[in-house]
């Protein structure tokens, strides 16, 4: 018989790779453990329970993942000399109980509709045998794990996931096959939810899901998210955000919706992925360049001051020159003040992995530098339009290399950083909202100069 109470006092660290899902997912498990007499400490070294949250949409989280896991085998044991080592997320789900080959250190694996179970299976290795794995990813009958409690990184801010999984099937992506078909919270939880963290003293709330757009369409018969935009905003959640959006399920409502509702935040992540239209359909994406650059329009036109970032993949297999041309003149187009860029990589299990693939690395990489130099020339003029005017800051911490330098995100996501006054201390400003009038434009962020109070 499962008996949480055996976990009270153990320590534990999460190591997360990937996807804001994941991040999630993360904030789940530690309010999972921290429910249960669990203690978060800053180091794998001391934890009784190290959990890797795992995202299989990129190689690069893979191999990480696979590195650091199988590093846990040499690790000094914390000081209670037994230590469980738990895998979630995306590669558990797909890998299973064949990870136990590839990284000896696993005890636990679970996957991504077991979090709820993670702290019986947890109970379970430690009473185990050394060398026994203990393995969960079953997905019928599965609850949404964001009924679970929560231990949010920043109180300020709160992701709120309404639905999980995909059916999109697009030709390089593993998520349908990880994270299952689409499944929608109801309304009324994912209001009652934002209307608790608004109480608790939430600024800023990110709705999460890998295809927001099409929120509902498995409880409700029809797509209920530009209801939902404009729902959650009558809680008094200062700045509303939400990803992952797909061009193709963007409507006129949610449109709409956006543009009429204050706290909804002008900046929109719409990943398009190419700019040609053949590669768009080799990607199963359901939509071509001027389906996109019309919705791209549309948006402009009701919120003239919107800023966009996206995803790109260069050189998924068939790409010629003229398509990746193609891409460069979307992406001038569209006017985006960032980017994710990647250079494809296969997925296993996923049909791209099949496609034919000739086209050397070194033509690829100097596609890629061509995109990323054109993507950092964008997102510098596009700071530049703010340079001289004050714009309105959700302050999130302190800069890296000076303690005095604050560091938040602009309406528009840019990073903005401002020197606080010297008789001041951080703590007055985080999770504040401040104006900041910008008076230097880099690439990457801008730097101002504090005006007013904090409130
Ligand atoms: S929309 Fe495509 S890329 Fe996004 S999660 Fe679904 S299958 Fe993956």
């Amino acid at each position: 018989m499962f008996e949480a109470s055996e976990l009270v006092g153990k320590t534990y660290h999460i190591k997360t790779f990937g996807c804001q899902m994941n991040l999630h997912d993360s904030e789940r498990v530690s309010g999972l453990l921290d429910a249960c007499g669990c203690n978060e400490v800053l180091t794998t070294d001391d934890a009784d329970i190290v959990v890797f949250m795992t995202c299989s949409v990129r190689e690069n989280a893979d191999q990480k993942l696979y590195g650091q896991a199988s590093a846990m085998v040499s690790a000094p044991k914390p000081p209670s000399g037994k230590r469980i080592v738990a895998i979630g997320g995306c590669i558990a789900q797909r890998d299973g109980e064949k990870l136990k080959q590839h990284v000896p250190a696993v005890d636990v694996v679970f996957g991504t509709s077991a979090l709820a179970s993670l702290p019986e299976l947890l109970v379970e290795a430690f009473k185990g045998h050394d060398g026994q794995v203990v393995v969960d990813t079953q997905e019928e009958g599965r609850g949404f794990s964001t009924e679970l409690p929560s231990h949010r990184a920043q109180s300020f801010h709160a992701w709120v996931p309404i639905m999980t999984g995909c059916n999109n099937f697009c030709t390089y992506c593993i998520v349908p096959y990880v994270r299952g078909r689409e499944r929608s919270r109801t309304f009324e939880a994912i209001v009652r939810e934002c209307e608790r963290l608004v109480g608790d003293g939430v600024r800023e709330i990110t709705l999460l899901g890998q295809n927001v757009n099409s929120y509902g369409r498995d409880l409700y018969g029809k797509p209920r998210f530009a209801e939902l935009l404009r729902a959650v905003a009558t809680t008094g959640i200062e700045r509303l955000r939400f990803t992952s959006s797909n061009p193709k399920d963007l409507t006129d409502e949610t449109i709409a919706a956006m543009k009429e509702t204050p706290a909804v935040m002008p900046h929109l992540h719409l990943a398009v992925q190419s700019g040609s239209s053949r590669i768009l359909k080799r990607m199963n994406r359901s939509y071509t360049r001027e389906d996109y650059l019309d919705v791209v329009h549309r948006l402009k036109k009701a919120m003239p001051d919107i800023a966009f970032s996206t995803d790109i993949i260069v050189g998924f297999p068939g790409e010629t020159e003229e398509d990746f041309e193609q891409t460069l003149s979307l992406v001038k187009e569209a006017e985006y003040s960032s980017a994710y860029t990647f250079i494809y990589s296969k997925r296993p299990g996923t049909p791209a992995a099949e496609f034919e693939d000739d086209t050397p690395h070194e033509i690829i990489q100097e596609r890629f530098d061509r995109l990323a130099s054109l993507v950092a020339k964008q997102a510098h003029e596009a700071n530049q339009k703010d340079l001289h005017t004050t714009v309105s800051v959700l302050v999130e911490g302190t800069s890296k290399r000076d303690d005095h330098v604050m560091v938040g995100h602009s309406e528009k996501n840019q990073t903005v950083h401002f020197s606080i006054p010297n008789n001041h201390s951080c703590d007055e400003y985080i999770g504040k909202i401040v104006d900041v009038f910008i008076d230097e434009a880099r690439t990457w962020y801008l730097r101002g100069t504090l005006v007013g109070d904090p409130r």
